[in-house]
Formats: C-alpha cells, sequence, structure tokens
C-alpha cells in the first residue's frame, strides 16, 4: 500500500500563508510516490484545494460537525468539507479531545457524518505521559479504536502519542512498532477492512527521523504537524517516505 504522509496545519496562517506554502509544496513534490495530504485551516481549505488541484496532493479537514446541516452555530460539515475540496479528514485529535471535551462516542459519530460525504476518516488516537508511565499505553489505545471508529471503519488510523505531539520527544522505534503492531491486531480482530487499514504515526516527524519512522513495520505513513508549516522539511518527509 502507497504511504500516506498528511500535513496538519492546525490553526496556522493566513491565506497568502497558506497559498504559497501550498504552492512551495506543490512545486518540490515532483514525482515522487507516496499519498500527499494537506489539511489547512477550514476558511483556506479552498483556496488551497484550488492550487492543488491536478497535482496530486489532497486536500482534507481537520474536523467536522455530526450533523449534515442545521442550526449548529460555528460548525462546519463534512459535506461542506468535501464541496470545498476535501477528500479527507482528520477526527478526534487529541488537542481537540482535551481542547473540546471530544469523546470516543462523539468521534465515532463524525466517523460516520465523513465517510456519509464521501470523506475519509483519519481517526488519531494515543496515550498521554501518565499512561505511557504508567504501562496503560495499549489500554488506552484499544478504548479509543474500541469507541471512535464504528462497526465497519473504513478510513485511516493515526497513532499519535499525546506526549510526542509537538515536543520533538519520539517513542523508540521499538516502542512504534510494539503499539503498531497491537493496533493491527485490534484491527484485524474487531473490523471486515482491519487488515488493509492504514496506520499513520505521528508526533515530532522531522526530516531527521522520518525515515527510520517510516521503515517500521506496520507503519502506512506520517502524520505531520509542525514540520508541514515548512515546505523544505514536508518535502524531505515525503521523500524519505
Ligand atoms: C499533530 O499534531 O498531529 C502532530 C503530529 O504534530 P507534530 O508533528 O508537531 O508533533
Amino acid at each position: 500500500m502507497r504511504p500516506l504522509i498528511a500535513g496538519n496545519w492546525k490553526m496556522n496562517g493566513l491565506t497568502e500563508d497558506s497559498a504559497n506554502l501550498a504552492r512551495a509544496i506543490r512545486s518540490g513534490l515532483g514525482d515522487l510516490a507516496p499519498e500527499v495530504l494537506i489539511c489547512p485551516p477550514a476558511t483556506q481549505l479552498a483556496a488551497v484545494a484550488a492550487i492543488l488541484d491536478g497535482s496530486g496532493i489532497l486536500a482534507g479537514g481537520q474536523d467536522c460537525h455530526t450533523k449534515r446541516h442545521g442550526a449548529h452555530t460555528g460548525e462546519i460539515s463534512a459535506a461542506m468539507l468535501r464541496d470545498a475540496g476535501a477528500r479527507y479528514v482528520i477526527l478526534g485529535h487529541s488537542e481537540r479531545r482535551a481542547e473540546q471535551g471530544e469523546t470516543d462516542a462523539l468521534v465515532a459519530a463524525k466517523v460516520e457524518a465523513a465517510v456519509a460525504a464521501r470523506l475519509i476518516p483519519i481517526v488519531c488516537v494515543g496515550e498521554s505521559a501518565a499512561d505511557r508511565e504508567a504501562g496503560r499505553q495499549e489500554a488506552v489505545v484499544g478504548r479509543h479504536l474500541a469507541g471512535s471508529l464504528g462497526a465497519e471503519f473504513k478510513g485511516v488510523v493515526a497513532y499519535e502519542p499525546i506526549w510526542a505531539i509537538g515536543t520533538g520527544r519520539v517513542p523508540t522505534s521499538a516502542d512504534i512498532a510494539a503499539m503498531h503492531a497491537f493496533i493491527r491486531t485490534e484491527l484485524v480482530r474487531a473490523q471486515p477492512a482491519g487488515a488493509e487499514t492504514r496506520i499513520l504515526y505521528g508526533g515530532s516527524v522531522k526530516p531527521g527521523n522520518a525515515a527510520e519512522i517510516l521503515a517500521l513495520p506496520e507503519v502506512g505513513g506520517a502524520l505531520v504537524g509542525g514540520a508541514s508549516l515548512v515546505a523544505e522539511d514536508f518535502l524531505a518527509i515525503i521523500r524519505a517516505a
């Protein structure tokens, strides 16, 4: 399966910054093999998708609502993301689980909404530093998988240990491989498409560590935050895939 390298721009950049970044990534990509995805802020999605059009690089959202439309002030539906050019949507990112109190059940409802709108969900799972120190990482990730994916999940799972996000701290290769093996086992056990589901690693992926991480068994790509905001760094990660 082709690896997927996904950039999560989070709440960064105004229209001109994002347009320049998208153009720089597009022009630097050449005919590199991995599937590449950029998830800009929602207000810039249509403009970024237009810049990427025809390049093979896809655009995605960072979240969506559970409902298709209605009285939900300030929210964005999956259909709206799709209409603006998105093909994927990140769901259940740990920042949303922490800042917006998103639960596994809410994430599962968003997965359903995303699929109904023909978006591919990327569901984030991962343990906190305290969970890892207590040896609870598999219990936490297992709970996220059981609660967030729904019954017949057709999407992507991103393993993102919370303590590795934006910190420069990365689990050992052995720990990443062990967690990805655990996730694969859980997916195969519980999901009809579990054997084919891509599992990304996310958390302080940089040009200097990407090749080693992306070569690990069951690592099907990367979800990249900070390094996706610098065209050369993001391109270097894509080249490492
Ligand atoms: C993320 O927030 O999904 C992420 C992986 O961030 P960073 O690469 O900056 O750690």
